[in-house]
């Protein structure tokens, strides 16, 4: 399996499309998930194209799971979240649907259960304020 450079991510990376942005540095960028699990659900991928970690440089993840736990401790504070899921899916097997590497990051609530994966769109107004949120805790 090769990489797809028209993945809705790499489009989002090119500002092809838009995207609520809470974070961006040299190698990475975080934006909020359109279709949440929970409120702060944030997307942490890197800009060098690979699928997944199947195929990934062990470099680029390294350098992305620092950015990964910088946004999980910011949505924790942000949306007064008991808890932080993180996870990243690899192939249709496994449940991935967007062939450009990224972590989810989901911020928890005690007894809060975790809305369907891709399931409902959220409106951009709410997208709009939790990315603020989470920006103003970084
Ligand atoms: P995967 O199943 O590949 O791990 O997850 C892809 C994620 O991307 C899903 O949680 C889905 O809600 C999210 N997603 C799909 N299309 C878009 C989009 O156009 N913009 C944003 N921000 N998120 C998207």
């Amino acid at each position: 399996m090769s990489y797809d450079s028209n993945n809705i991510f790499a489009k989002i990376l090119r500002g092809e499309i838009p995207a609520h942005r809470v974070y961006e540095d040299e190698h990475t960028i975080a934006f909020m998930d359109v279709m949440p699990q929970a409120d702060g659900h944030t997307l942490v991928i890197p800009k060098t194209p690979s699928r997944n970690i199947l195929d990934a440089d062990p470099e680029t993840l390294a350098r992305l799971i620092a950015v990964v736990q910088k946004i999980a401790v910011a949505a924790k504070k942000a949306f007064e979240a008991d808890g932080v899921t993180v996870i990243q899916f690899n192939e249709p097997a496994a449940g991935q649907t967007v062939y450009h590497l990224h972590f989810h990051v989901i911020p928890r609530v005690e007894g809060l259960p975790l809305k369907p994966h891709s399931g409902t769109m959220e409106d951009q107004g709410v997208l709009a304020a939790n990315a603020q949120k989470l920006r103003d805790a970084l």
